[in-house]
């Protein structure tokens, strides 16, 4: 039956509460129905063609509805769809855990199957606490994680959340942990400018440790690129301080990987930038190429090991999810790493970082451009009312709303975080697309920017 699109609005209005969307607001505007996609695009009920600018949220990699992964689908979902991974296992799931681990940084052998980023980091933060109990280093228990970061939207991911927008209401349900600074560069915390710091923002980590020995657990961290905090690019060197100063103090890393992980960063995993090992890493979004929920916390044999004991001594991890293995979705992530782990793929992802990188500098140009900052096919562009003195705009001007509703002129979908406009096209994103994207992005800031009166 063909529903109407009006019909469908109505009822969308009527029984449907959206994400991260004041709903006043959607219930007053037209509002955009997708009902296919294809590649590099997605499409409306009206039949209107977008560019997928920000991948469905992160995810997509090799565009949609894709031929391989489709196929592999529809064959695993007539063998079977799901079946429980508490006390039984299956055929992908034990193939996509062992494909992973050949490309997760070496000392990282064990995976832990949750349903999305948010469950991902749930269990990393209960992992390393249980390992220091099960170690009988009963007094490391706390967190270190940074201003501006962004684990997803459960209670223990929140705790660990540094955005205070999305964050502080929560705070009286949140337990207790340290922060340690943001390596936001454009708007240093301490007034200072890379490399003349030193780094400050890492070694205030090794101060918080020297106060507070022998209690931290682990740190958490977004590696390379804070993400949803404004996609806020580390300086070279950070991550690497960060980690030599948690191996002297014997604190667990923990990688969130899941906006950065599967190329995004431009290598496979934003650690191998910096060739750094954590103890534990998070992954989701790219796994599945956005097709089914799935999320992977992995960690090294050491910390496995500590779980291990007879089931009267306790150290069983008693956490799960129903859908924790999920049949499809590992067939997905199957197809998906197999696709790209592909040399030439990897080679082609590596000349569009190029172009890139290269046609985003003309924004520099635009009087509203205060920051553009890029790490792989991810880049914010970070709006000022006054470039001199990186004056915000007034949070109700809403401009990255608007620059983001402006594009869709263009025939392309963004979404902003507050004032950053975020580009992040799916890797299979072609150089003339990227052209459009950037050209598109430039004119649209402009017209919201420079024309308008506010
Ligand atoms: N961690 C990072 C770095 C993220 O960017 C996100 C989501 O954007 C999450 C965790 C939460 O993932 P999810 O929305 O799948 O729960």
């Amino acid at each position: 039956m063909k529903y109407s699109k009006a019909y469908l609005e109505y009822l969308d209005k009527k029984y449907i509460w959206h994400p991260f969307t004041q709903m006043k607001e959607w219930m007053d505007e037209e509002i955009i129905i997708i009902t296919r996609g294809k590649g590099n695009y997605i499409y409306d009920i009206d039949g209107n063609r977008y560019f997928d600018g920000v991948s469905s949220l992160w995810c997509n990699i090799h565009g949609h509805i894709n031929k391989k992964i489709n196929e592999a689908l529809k064959g695993q979902i007539d063998k079977i769809s799901h079946s429980t991974f508490l006390g039984l296992t299956n055929v992908p799931a034990i193939l996509l855990a062992e494909k992973l681990i050949k490309i997760l940084p070496d000392g990282l052998t064990r995976i832990f199957y949750s349903d999305n980023g948010s469950t991902a980091v749930e269990v990393a933060i209960k992992i390393a606490f249980m390992y220091w109990q099960h170690k009988g280093e009963l007094h490391k228990k706390r967190f270190i994680h940074l201003n501006n970061g962004y684990h997803g939207d459960t209670i223990g991911a929140v705790s660990v959340g540094g955005i205070p927008l999305f964050h502080n209401a929560f705070k009286p349900l949140l337990f207790p942990t340290i922060k340690a600074p943001s390596p936001y560069c454009y708007r240093c915390e301490f007034n200072l400018k890379y490399p003349s710091c030193n780094l400050l923002c890492a070694e205030k980590i090794r101060t918080i440790v020297e106060e507070n020995p022998n209690e931290i657990a682990a740190l958490i961290l977004e590696p390379i690129v804070q993400a949803a905090g404004g996609i806020i690019v580390s300086p070279p060197g950070y991550l690497k301080k960060v980690k030599e100063i948690c191996s002297k103090y014997g604190i667990l890393l923990i990688a969130d990987e899941v906006a950065t992980g599967f190329m995004r960063t431009g290598k496979m995993f934003a650690v191998n930038h910096e060739e750094i090992k954590p103890d534990i890493i998070c992954l989701s979004k790219g796994l599945t190429n956005g097709y089914l929920p799935l999320a992977v916390t992995a960690t090294t044999e050491e910390i496995f090991s500590a779980f291990l004991g007879g089931y009267d001594e306790f150290k069983t991890f008693f956490h799960g999810h129903t859908y924790t293995g999920n049949q499809l979705s590992c067939t997905a992530a199957l197809v998906s790493l197999k696709l790209l782990l592909k040399k030439e793929f990897i080679k082609r992802v590596e000349e569009k970082i190029h172009i890139f990188e290269k046609n985003l500098k003309m924004l520099s140009e635009l009087k509203h451009v205060g920051d553009i900052r890029q790490k792989g096919l991810m880049a914010g562009i970070e709006l000022v009312e006054d470039k001199e003195s990186k004056k915000i705009y007034n949070y109700s001007k809403r401009i990255g709303h608007r620059v983001c509703k402006e594009i869709r002129k263009f025939g392309i979908f963004l979404r902003p975080l507050g004032d950053v406009i975020v580009l992040m096209p799916p890797l299979s994103i072609t150089q003339s697309e990227i052209k459009h994207l950037i050209d598109s992005t430039f004119k649209s800031i402009k017209e919201v920017t420079e024309k308008e009166v506010f």
